[in-house]
């Protein structure tokens, strides 16, 4: 089966999301990077979103809090091609109570080969790209093959 080609364009859509200990971490990285950041679509689950336009002056389409739905509301746009980059800072040392949609935002994302930065540190490799500001022809799988039934 061909692969599947989705266009991203110039200006990305992309999604905020910060676990209450990696918040900080976030809103600084956004901070440092608010030109980058300007000219695309910013996203972000209800306090993550909230609490980065407040601090920076950017606009930030908000969806539930993440507990409350917001990852998967995240992760639905992404299905339907609405999203199409992602910061997700997930706290490595905490469990959280919607754990099952963050573990299914992150596969959703895997699925659809959606860019994703765990980190400041790949958030940093991943802003400084040239294609931050490219159209960008994404390569998705063409799953039909894999998920027929007998
Ligand atoms: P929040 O959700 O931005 O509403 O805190 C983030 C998350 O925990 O997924």
């Amino acid at each position: 089966m061909a692969d599947i080609i989705i266009k991203m364009e110039k200006v990305k859509k992309i999604a905020l999301i910060a676990h209450d200990n990696k918040k900080g971490e976030l809103l600084q990285w956004a901070k440092q990077n608010i030109e980058a950041l300007r000219p695309h679509i910013l996203y972000g689950t209800g306090t993550t979103g909230g609490m980065i336009a407040k601090e920076t002056g950017l606009l930030v389409h908000g969806f539930k809090s993440g507990p409350l739905g917001g990852d998967q509301q995240i992760g639905c746009r992404i299905v339907e091609g609405d999203i199409d980059f992602m910061l997700f800072f997930w706290d490595p040392l905490a469990s959280q109570p919607h754990d099952p949609d963050v573990k299914a935002l992150l596969r959703i994302a895997i699925l659809l080969n959606i860019p994703v930065a765990s980190n400041a540190a790949t958030a940093d490799f991943l802003i400084t790209s040239h294609l931050m500001n490219d159209e960008y022809d994404r390569t998705v799988e063409d799953y039909s093959a894999r998920i027929k039934r007998p």
